[in-house]
């Protein structure tokens, strides 16, 4: 297989176009969901200044915005960077999964189809976290029409195919695939319940969304309940760097005797939630063996023997 790599460029490439175009889609969602519009009609895209159509040379991924310079051919209103933006992230988070799943695969696939199926499953949980990332980042909603969808596609095809979640969440029967994506429902979803009463009465303010239950219910319907476990504490890892830069921001509105806004306090969790899971999916194949594997085994000894007990 001299030629491997001249494959690789070839289909990450195509990774890449074709991620930039979902994006384009997920634009689309982002902007219609939060609203109850319909996400495919109407089918073309409008200047939100003068409402002209978005003609479709100019509705190419990320190189439309770029060849109009970012403003509207009719109004010259500026378009904002952000379309083109998600348009390149999406691309690139393709890439990134395409590299994962098949450049360097981790785990032994045997045939072209399930490699297939587990690049398809891991782009529509990118699809579906990127949807649900802008629309809470923006309206602090989770947008419980893609928690939903996303719930069921968990569940389905983690059922049509039940070796393509990662270990040890893999099953080999359909029976074995749904019950492993309703544990991952029920753990993900349970644990931020849990979170949510418990830091309820102890901050005596609400803790937590309601939404990020589905968000965190949703992967697990995914990846399983060992990922839905891990994603919280890698979210309040991932979610420090902004707390922090938030603190030092409404610390110095105090201290300038400026008024403290309770959006300087109000942080949506779920864009962190699907950062993380995005993380675990990717590097989960290098982490669980060895390391992650032996906490789970010592903890899931310590809590049977301590079950144990009570018999
Ligand atoms: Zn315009």
């Amino acid at each position: 297989m001299a030629y491997l790599w001249q494959l690789h460029v070839m289909l990450g490439t195509m990774m890449f176009v074709v991620g930039t175009v979902v994006g384009s889609f997920l634009n689309v969602c982002i902007y219609r969901i939060p609203w109850e519009k319909s996400v495919i009609w109407p089918p073309t895209s409008h200047c939100p200044h003068c409402l002209a159509t978005i003609e479709a040379r100019d509705n190419v991924p990320i190189f439309g915005w770029i060849f109009l310079g970012g403003k509207c051919r009719n109004c010259r209103q500026p378009f904002s960077v952000r379309y083109a933006a998600i348009e390149l992230l999406v691309g690139l988070l393709f890439v990134a999964v395409y590299l994962v799943d098949g450049v360097m695969p981790k785990e032994f696939v045997d045939s072209n189809m399930a490699l297939l199926v587990k690049v398809l499953y891991h782009v529509v949980l990118v699809a579906l976290l990127v949807t649900i990332t802008f629309i809470d980042a923006d309206l602090t909603i989770v947008p419980s029409l893609v928690t939903n969808v996303g719930i069921f596609l968990g569940l389905a095809l983690g059922t049509l195919f039940p070796e393509v979640r990662p270990v040890p969440a893999e099953a080999s029967t359909a029976l074995g695939g749904l019950w492993v994506g309703l544990k991952g429902v029920l753990v993900g979803g349970g644990m931020i319940w849990i979170i949510r009463v418990v830091g309820t009465f102890v901050f005596r303010r609400e803790a937590m969304g309601s939404g990020d239950i589905h968000i965190l219910a949703l992967i697990g319907a995914f990846l399983g309940w060992q990922v839905a476990l891990v994603t919280p504490f890698l979210a309040s890892f991932v979610g420090l760097v902004p707390a922090i830069s938030k603190l030092v921001v409404s610390l110095g509105k105090r201290l300038a005797g400026r008024k403290y806004l309770a959006s300087d306090h109000e942080m949506p969790f779920g864009p962190y939630l699907s950062v993380a899971a995005l993380i675990l999916m990717m590097a989960w194949p290098w982490i669980w063996p060895g390391r992650l594997q032996t906490y789970f085994e010592t903890f899931s000894m310590l809590f049977w023997f301590v079950l144990g007990q009570d018999r």
